[in-house]
């Protein structure tokens, strides 16, 4: 899909709690490029300020199965072994990149090595990460936001992930959010050269 579009893709994975979230929000103001978010479809229930169709588009298990039916998700995925299935909608990406955007897909490893597999694809990748492991469990506890039982599920994949960076074209550790904001910013614009925006 990409040779024939002006856009590119930009994949950014990492453990939950690396503060993937945070540091995506400020990409889109601060990078002078034409960068959008793909809104994802998910299963799990909204958090506090969450918006549909903002944050994700928040479907039923059956809406969700309904549009996997239909073709309608790149890729999909249960990220947690706890019931909640994740994906990325075509028609999201399909509209960015026509309107030459740099879309980004925050989404999980499983997807990423899905899309790479794809080579309709040419994304830039890039892996969040806290730094160390207790730095992730500090974080997730500071959200309050889940239950013991999935935090420990997420410090669990957030572990095996973590074997996947090397995956990624680019790694960065997100001890600073202006720091990291900073370099993931020089490196899009780096890339920019080599794929010039419309
Ligand atoms: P959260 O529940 O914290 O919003 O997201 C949990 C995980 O799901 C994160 O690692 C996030 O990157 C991943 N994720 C979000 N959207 C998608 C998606 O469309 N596909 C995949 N494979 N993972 C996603």
């Amino acid at each position: 899909m990409n040779q024939d579009n002006k856009g590119r893709l930009v994949i950014i994975s990492g453990p939950s709690g690396a503060g993937k979230s945070t540091v995506v929000g400020r990409l889109l103001d601060e990078c002078g490029l034409p960068l959008r978010l793909s809104v994802s479809a998910t299963t799990r229930t909204p958090r506090p300020g969450e918006v549909d169709g903002v944050s994700y588009f928040f479907l039923t298990p059956e809406e969700f199965a309904k549009r996997q039916a239909a073709g309608d998700f790149l890729e999909s995925k249960e990220v947690f072994g706890l019931g909640h299935w994740y994906g990325t909608l075509r028609e999201q990406v399909a509209t960015g990149l026509n309107q030459g955007d740099w879309v980004i897909l925050e989404i999980d490893v499983q997807g990423a090595l899905t899309i790479l597999e794809n080579e309709d694809f040419d994304p830039i990748t890039l892996f969040i990460h806290p730094g160390g492991m207790d730095e992730l469990e500090n974080r997730l506890r500071s959200r309050r936001t889940e239950t013991n039982e999935a935090i420990s599920a997420r410090l669990e994949t957030a572990a095996a992930e973590m074997l996947y960076r090397h995956r990624y074209q680019f790694e960065i550790i997100n001890g600073n959010v202006d720091n990291a904001v900073a370099e993931i910013c020089q490196i899009l614009n780096d890339q920019k050269e080599n794929y010039p925006c419309s």
